[in-house]
Parts: C-alpha cells; structure tokens; sequence
C-alpha cells in the first residue's frame, strides 16, 4: 500500500521539488496540496487547499513542510493533532518548539521528522565538524544561501552549533579585549564561537565550519548546487516516519 503524502508549500522551490519525488516514487501517492494563496483547486487530480483546517480528518500519512519559518511550528503542531507524521524541511524552530512538538508526537505516537538539512554531504559535514571541535576547539561557521531566504542564521548552522556544542568544551573565542566597530562585524555568538550568515543571488546551500589552532588550519565545506540534492533524505524520511512513534531532530537518527 502506498504512503498518502500532504505537501504544504507545494508551489514553493523546495515543495515543487518534493511534489516530483512523491509523484516519482511508485509507493508514495500525493494525496493533497497546501498553500494559502493557490488560485487552482486541483493539480493533475491532485485536490489543493488553502486552509489547512479543511484537512483535518483527510486520509493521509505523511504531511510533507517546505513553507515559512512563521507558519512552520503551527503546521507541524497540526498535522501531529491530526495524525499526519510530519517530515518538515522548514527551517527556524526554536529549541523550545522542537522540544514541544517531540513531546507530542509521543502523547499522539505519531513518527515525524523535522530537518535542518536534507542533504546527506550537510549531515556528514555536522558530524565530522563535531569531531574535530573536540581537537579543534576555535572554530567559525560560515552559512551561504540564496537571497531570498527569510531565516539566519540557518537551520543547518543552528544544529551544526548545537553538536559542536555537545562535543566542545565551552571555549570564549576571540580577544578579551575585541571590540565591533561596525555592529555585527563579528557574526552571531554561539557558545563562545561565532556563525555568519552570508546571501547572495546564484547561491542554493552552503557551508563552511572552519578551525584554526597554533601553525594549522581544516576547513569543511558542503555545498548544495541543486534542490535535487536534498530529495534523497525526504523520500527517506517519509519512508521512515510511518514506522516510528515519535519526532526525531535531525536526519541522522534516521540512517
Ligand atoms: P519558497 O520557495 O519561498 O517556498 C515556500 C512556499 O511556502 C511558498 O510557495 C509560500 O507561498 C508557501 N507558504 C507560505 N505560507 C504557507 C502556509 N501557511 N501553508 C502552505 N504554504 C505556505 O522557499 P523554499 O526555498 O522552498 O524553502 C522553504 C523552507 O525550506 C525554508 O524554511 C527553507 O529554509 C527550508 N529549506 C530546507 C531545506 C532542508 O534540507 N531542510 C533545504 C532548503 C530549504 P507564497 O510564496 O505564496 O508566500
């Protein structure tokens, strides 16, 4: 039987791509479209709704999100309440709101998957930079996205800041006696290191964790040159998400 997929931001960069993995994949079925603003009532014979209240009590598994920081934690927290496991792309939850909807993905026993990045080359970046800040403890993260994204830093930075800080003793970097002459010369502060956030036209994701120590220097660098690159990990987490009774953070607790 196939898997009944909702994706919400379907017109979107990120949902469009999604929509022709679903429709890709012999065992996954779309079932349902979402966003707010869609003229159209069906695509292909696809039913599109603009309301997400209409969809409760709609036969579906899995409610796909690539939509907006701003509307990201309300949607997943719905389709949970409706038993739709969620898969979410969208970026800027707060640890908080992560925490919460773990939570109630338990009380619900609903599997679900929210991801700050797709992209099997950004996860083992994380991991790898994790492990060398325990060696290499002054470090910076540089993020580099397209000019139209609304979040910074991004989600893959926030989680890559989070592992290093379970790996790294806490570490002040920088001069005792630094000084910004020109506020935000130095970045976001993140337990003691800093993380940039750089956008620019023609860019899709990056990123950089570089370190530096006494006489040497590593530098980690993912790039995403095409939405493609991310498809992998959410038809892997659709997948998964169906046999799980809860929500896990990050793609790796699903490899
Ligand atoms: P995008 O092209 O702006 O797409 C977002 C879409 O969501 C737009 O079509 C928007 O419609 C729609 N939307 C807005 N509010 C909505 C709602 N309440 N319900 C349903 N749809 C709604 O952005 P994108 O580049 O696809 O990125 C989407 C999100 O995914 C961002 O948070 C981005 O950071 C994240 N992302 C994650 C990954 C990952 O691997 N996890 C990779 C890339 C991007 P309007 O344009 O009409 O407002």
């Amino acid at each position: 039987m196939s898997i009944k997929v909702i994706v919400a931001g379907f017109k979107g960069k990120m949902g469009s791509t999604a929509v022709d993995m679903v429709k890709g994949d012999s065992e996954l079925e779309l079932a349902a479209l979402l966003d707010p603003f869609a003229q159209e009532k069906e695509v292909d014979g696809v039913p599109v709704f603009t309301s997400k209240e209409d969809l409760v009590g709609f036969d579906a598994d899995v409610w796909v999100d690539f939509t907006m920081p701003k509307v990201a934690y309300e949607n997943t927290h719905f389709a949970l309440e409706n038993g739709f496991a969620p898969v979410v792309g969208t970026t800027g939850f707060t640890e908080e709101q992560i925490a919460e909807l773990i939570a109630l993905s338990k009380e619900k026993g609903l599997g679900g998957l929210i991801a700050p990045n797709f992209a099997i080359g950004a996860i083992l970046l994380m991991e790898f930079a994790a492990k060398a800040s325990k060696y290499f403890p002054d470090l910076e993260i540089i993020e580099l996205h397209h000019d139209k994204k609304k979040d910074a830093p991004s989600g893959t930075a926030v989680k890559t800041a989070e592992l290093i800080r379970e790996a790294r003793d806490y570490k002040k970097q920088g001069a005792e006696d630094e000084e910004e002459t020109l506020a935000g010369a130095r970045g976001a502060e993140f337990d003691g290191f800093r993380i940039h956030s750089v956008r620019l036209p023609g860019l899709v994701a990056h990123q950089e964790v570089i370190f530096g120590a006494q006489g040497e220097g590593l530098t980690l660098r993912h790039d995403s040159y095409d939405r493609i690159s991310f498809m992998s990990g959410v038809n892997l987490g659709i997948k998964e998400v169906v046999k799980r009774d809860q929500l896990v953070y990050g793609l790796e607790h699903l490899l």
